[in-house]
């Protein structure tokens, strides 16, 4: 799979980090106003964090949903950094691998 397009936008809370996710959505991420990870859950399954400890926040989030969901899919991760709202951001993702 290839990286995730991110880029920043503006939208009514902030800056966010958004990505071309291939459904109508866009899924945008916005770090808390402490600068904290946000995240956005795409209706596809995508999710994104945005914001400090965003990699270890989305392992968090994962594993709990793989302790109480029935049905969870398996997960390509990856990070990257990106600046916004003027200062350099962890961004981290785990999109459903596609099954084949
Ligand atoms: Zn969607
Ligand atoms: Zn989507």
């Amino acid at each position: 799979m290839e990286p995730p397009d991110f880029r920043v936008i503006a939208t009514d809370g902030g800056e966010g980090v958004t990505y071309t996710c291939g459904c109508p959505c866009v899924p945008t991420a916005r770090p808390g106003a402490d600068g904290s990870a946000g995240f956005e859950h795409c209706c596809c399954g995508k999710v994104h964090f945005v914001g400090e400890g965003a990699a270890a926040a989305l392992s968090g989030y994962l594993a709990e949903r793989k302790a109480t969901k029935k049905r969870e899919p398996e997960y390509e991760m990856g990070s990257t950094r990106l600046v916004v709202a003027g200062a350099e951001r962890e961004v981290a993702w785990a999109f459903p691998v596609e099954a084949s």
